[in-house]
Order: C-alpha cells, then structure tokens, then sequence
C-alpha cells in the first residue's frame, strides 16, 4: 500500500474499507453473473480485476456504482449501504464513486471545461467561479491546462480520456472505478492515460480497476483479482497471481496472453 496513504486526508479512518461487498449475487434473468462476491476495498487501496471476457467484471463495477441492481448481498460505500429502494441514498451514492468506462464518454456539446464544471454546479450547487477554478486545477492535473476551451472531438482519445478522469475527479468521489478505460486507445495513447492513473494512485487515490494492462496491474496494483465465472477466483499481491498462480485458470489465462 502507499505510503501517500497515511497523510491523505480522509472521512473514515486511514485503511478503513471505502467498498465492503458481501456475499454480492447479479443475475440477468435466468443467467448468474456474479455468484458470490466478497470483496473489500480499502482507503488509498488500488486493486486491479482481471479475467477473460464475459467473467463478470464489468457487471460488479456496475454495481457497485448503482448503474446494476442485485438480487442477493450487501455493498456499501464509505460505510454507507447501498439501497436501491432510496432514491436520495442512490444520489448520494454516486457522488461518492466515480467512473470511467472504455468510451470516452464526454459531452460532444461542451467544452472540455465545461463538461468538468458539469457535474460540481449541477449536483454540488458549486459556484461558477468555484468550479472554473478546480476544473483548471483538474484539467493541470492531467496534463491538458490548455485544452479547457477546446471542444472534445478536437482531442486525441488519449486527451478524451484524461478530460473523462479529470471530469470524475470533480466530484471528489471515495473510489474511482476504471472499466477497461484504455481498451478503446491507439497502442500509442495508452500509456498517457496509464501515467495519469499512476499519478492518482501514488497520491493516495483508491481505484479499483479492470484493466488488460498485465504489466501496470502488476506495477500499480495493491491486490490482484482474477475473475472467472461469476468468482473471485484467485487474489492476492501481484507478484503472487502473475508470478505464481495457484489455479489452473489462472494459469491458463495467464498464458493466453502471450
Ligand atoms: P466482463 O466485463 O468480465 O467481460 P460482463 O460483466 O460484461 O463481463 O458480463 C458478464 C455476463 O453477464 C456475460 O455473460 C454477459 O453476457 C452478461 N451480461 C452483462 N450485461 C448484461 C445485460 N445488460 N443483460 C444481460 N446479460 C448481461
Ligand atoms: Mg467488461
């Protein structure tokens, strides 16, 4: 874990879990995509999700956003259960887990500026002022300072999603959740989007994240999970799961991707 972690300041206790899930069951109809998953994440915490297509990765993080309603289990966030029941408990929800997706997702219509500044005055009531001010700070995060008035089609994916990142970090959320967001990029653009996430990590950010990316998950992560059929399979430091894997699925998926 990084040592960012013990100065970062935070609402709960340092290392307490920003995500507990327990016991989580999702079925689409008759089909059981997750089939019991416990699962913590903890404050300043990045875990990084593997597993072939179709093993249920995406689904858990849609849950874990309220985007995806489950039949049986708990998650909370921030120590707060999730209740799909409440409206208002949803809303507050969200503004505590941010994510991003493998499309880059802005709004074709705004500014780049604009569509950090969304968010925070809509829902967060900030000022106009208040937010043109973090977005600016948001936007020299990423790298892009110049870009706050440029529309999105004129961007590179790459730029995209750095604008996306900085559009979720607007919202101060406890937890980013990251789904496969350089899947979408030229070769070329990926690692401009992996330094930014590292950045975010080594200041203490937690992240959960689904990524092919075997060598930054290997590099950046905290704890590993490898997802197969609805499970978490296997978990553990990313030097154990890459460097010696215990199940032969594991195992097997490993090797596929060389
Ligand atoms: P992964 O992200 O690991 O590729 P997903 O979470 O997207 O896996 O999908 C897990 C399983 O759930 C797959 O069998 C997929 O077909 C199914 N699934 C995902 N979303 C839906 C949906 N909206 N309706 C029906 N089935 C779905
Ligand atoms: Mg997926």
């Amino acid at each position: 874990m990084s040592a960012v972690l013990e100065t970062t300041e935070t609402t709960t206790a340092v290392g307490a879990p920003v995500v507990r899930i327990t016991a989580l069951r999702k079925s689409f109809g008759t089909n059981e995509v997750l089939k019991g998953i416990d699962l913590d994440v903890l404050r300043g915490e990045v875990v990084c999700i593997i597993g072939k297509s179709g093993s249920g990765k995406s689904t858990l993080l849609r849950c874990i956003n309220g985007l995806e309603e489950f039949q049986d289990g708990s998650l909370t966030v921030d120590g707060k259960p999730l209740l799909h029941e409440s409206a208002m408990a949803m809303r507050a929800l969200r503004q505590r887990v941010g994510m991003i997706f493998q499309g880059f997702n802005l709004f074709p219509h705004l500014s780049v500026g604009r569509n950090v500044m969304l968010a925070p005055t809509l829902v967060k009531k900030r000022s106009g002022a208040d937010a043109e001010a973090q977005a600016k700070k948001l936007l020299t995060r990423v790298g892009l300072a110049e870009k706050f008035d440029a529309m999105p089609e004129q961007l590179s994916g790459g730029q995209q999603q750095r604008v996306a990142i900085a559009r979720a970090l607007a919202m101060e959320p406890a937890v980013l959740l990251c789904d496969e967001i350089t899947s979408a990029l030229d070769p070329e653009l990926v690692g401009e989007v992996l330094r930014v996430v590292e950045s975010l990590a080594d200041e203490g950010m937690t992240l959960l994240m689904v990524t092919h990316e075997m060598s930054f998950a290997r590099k950046v992560s905290d704890r590993v999970i490898f997802m197969h059929q609805g499970r978490v399979h296997e978990m553990g430091p990313p030097a154990d799961l890459f460097g010696s894997p215990k199940t032969p699925e594991l195992q097997q998926f490993l090797s596929s991707l060389h």
